[in-house]
């Protein structure tokens, strides 16, 4: 369990200490604080290596390159996320909304869970020990 601010205007769950909501910009300087099922850094592994990753209820997937101004969160460009291995500058992006949640950013060659690719806008909680297939590249979601 872990302390977080609701927001009245979306419901997206902020971290406590929050001023306005991520999502609106919405005050939450009036809406207090509830405990709720763990606000914790999700756990992804690439290639048995657990990923040391950021109390962020957001994360964007994809790979940095020359020119890139904004490195993604998690950046596979270390992991031998190249265009060849068919992986997009924002490939797919991982949102804490009580839950860990996957959405693909329209990339080019789609993003699988469990093998089953995900449709342009569709949002999906991940079920623990998902398999995200990100172009050649696998990643474990832990929980
Ligand atoms: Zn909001």
């Amino acid at each position: 369990m872990a302390l977080v601010k609701v927001c009245p205007n979306c419901n997206r769950r902020n971290a406590a200490s929050s001023v306005v909501c991520e999502v609106c910009d919405t005050s939450l300087e009036k809406t207090k604080p509830i405990q709720a099922p763990g606000l914790a850094p999700p756990r992804i592994s690439i290639n048995n290596r657990v990923l040391k990753l950021p109390l962020k209820l957001e994360f964007v997937i994809g790979r940095a390159g020359e020119g890139t101004i904004r490195i993604p969160d998690i950046d596979l460009a270390p992991f031998g996320g190249s265009p060849a291995a068919g992986v997009s500058r924002k490939h797919a992006r991982l949102t804490w909304n009580g839950s860990w949640q996957i959405q693909d950013l329209g990339s080019v060659n789609g993003t699988f869970v469990n093998q089953k690719r995900l449709v342009t806008n569709e949002v999906l909680t991940l079920p623990r020990n998902a398999v995200i297939q990100i172009g050649k590249l696998y990643l474990v979601f832990h929980g």
